[in-house]
């Protein structure tokens, strides 16, 4: 499903045309579609409900990939756990609605408070990465007289097959507990006064569109769970953590994710255990973009530039991961006086002071000072590793309901920006 649609008056999401939402909110905007937030989350559940697996799988959504209040709201809603990293998306998770009793926490570096907060919330399960995690958590929890509920996270050493920096199950990343020292820390776990162990975690990485790697690391996990309660220690669910990839390009199609999940969906349908998935970009990646204006182009002898006033501040996967995004016009047919354009390749660029900063390369497009863009599927670590740099207020954000469009965050203002800076005596 396609978020955009075009209209007689350029390009929508749902009933509300771009061009309404720029003259009402201004640029740069997120916008974001329910519907297709519900559709992605619909498609999670289908998917466990062909397996039998529906009554006893959670999906916990991963807040980092988007923690808007709206979206974790809609989520809520919806009946979908959470996956934090840490106190501050435990907090935003709360604010939202959703319930304690779902959330996983994942992360190398909880801190204590970070522990306490989760333990007097009383989240469903801590996913330990490293043995001393382990010992921490078992004392903070002895502190506040309760026993924490773990899984490890376990690395299973399998390649992924994405883009290094968002790969995470290979022996050299720093995350989750080496496949081969595992078992032993389980024993441990289980000796441990104030810890209650609960199940196994992996997570590989992100933007998978091969399903193989994690079916490997599916196999690799239910032996352990097999040898764990051969030794005695059951466990009561299997986190197989998230990752599906989404759609960036027109030419490149994802598997949608009933096709991603059916090897591993295939292996668990015959046990005990509850399943959880982590899904984040899957969920939010292709629910929403980021409508930008083009202030300025500038023709040159070897690049033609097309400066828009969203920039890598905004969204930064462009500059960090080279990433593409789609980007497309939103006016539908070109009028007014003027319309001078001719199709050719621009580089799309912000107006921070860096050359990575761009939104695309070489695309092309027929251009004036003034029109909009849409920069597609960009719901999903978008707004959310958004920056101040260069002093630039983040943008709004909206969410579109049919007909209805809901300011979900207000465009920052400049005074906000130092607000919480003082200067010398
Ligand atoms: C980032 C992350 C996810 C979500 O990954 P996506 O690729 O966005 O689905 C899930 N689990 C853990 C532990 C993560 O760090």
């Amino acid at each position: 499903m396609s978020l955009t649609t075009m209209g007689g008056d350029g390009l929508h999401v749902e009933s509300v045309a771009l061009g309404d939402i720029a003259a009402r909110f201004g640029t740069p905007c997120y916008v974001y579609s329910r519907a297709a937030l519900t559709a992605t989350y619909a498609a999670y559940r289908d998917a466990l409900q062909a397996h039998g697996l529906a009554d006893r799988s959670l999906v916990c959504y991963a807040v980092k990939a988007n923690s808007n209040l709206a979206i974790l709201n809609l989520f809520a809603r919806l009946g979908a756990g959470f996956d934090i990293v840490s106190g501050g998306e435990l907090a935003r998770v709360l604010a939202a609605g959703g319930s304690a009793g779902k959330i996983v926490f994942s992360g190398v570096g909880k801190s204590r408070a970070e522990m306490r907060a989760a333990l007097e919330a009383g989240i469903h399960c801590f996913n330990v990465e490293s043995a001393s995690e382990l010992d921490q958590l078992d004392e903070v929890a002895g502190s506040l007289g309760r026993r924490a509920p773990v899984s490890l996270r376990v690395n299973p050493d399998v390649d992924a097959k994405t883009h290094p920096y968002i790969s995470t199950g290979l022996k050299t990343a720093k995350f989750g507990i080496a496949f081969g020292e595992a078992f032993d820390i389980y024993r441990r776990a289980a000796h441990l006064p104030h810890i209650a162990v609960r199940g196994i975690d992996c997570h590989i990485g992100s933007q998978l569109l091969d399903p193989a790697p994690a079916a490997e690391a599916a196999d690799k996990v239910l032996a352990l769970v097999d040898r764990l309660a051969a030794a005695g220690i059951a466990l009561e669910h299997i986190d197989l953590g998230g990752g599906m990839g989404i759609q960036y390009r027109a030419d490149e199609p994802a598997p949608p994710v009933a096709d991603y999940l059916a090897p591993m969906l295939a292996k668990l349908a015959g046990r005990r255990e509850k399943l959880v998935f982590e899904p984040g970009r899957s969920l939010v990646g292709n629910a929403g973009l980021l409508l930008t204006r083009v202030q300025v182009l500038k023709p040159g002898e070897e690049k033609h530039f097309a400066v828009v006033d969203a920039a890598m501040n905004d969204l930064m996967r462009p500059a960090l991961y080279d990433a593409w995004h789609d980007i497309v016009p939103v006016s539908a047919t070109k009028v007014g006086a003027g319309d001078t354009a001719t199709a050719m390749p621009y580089e799309i660029v912000g107006p921070v002071c860096e050359s990575g900063d761009f939104l695309g390369h070489d695309r092309k497009l027929a251009l004036n000072e003034g029109d909009l863009l849409a920069i597609l599927s960009a719901g999903a670590y978008g707004m959310a590793m958004a920056s101040n740099y260069n002093s630039r207020p983040r943008a709004a954000e909206v969410m579109v309901d049919g007909d209805a469009t809901h300011l979900i965050r207000h465009r920052e203002e400049v005074p906000e920006l130092f607000a919480l800076e003082s200067v010398l005596p």
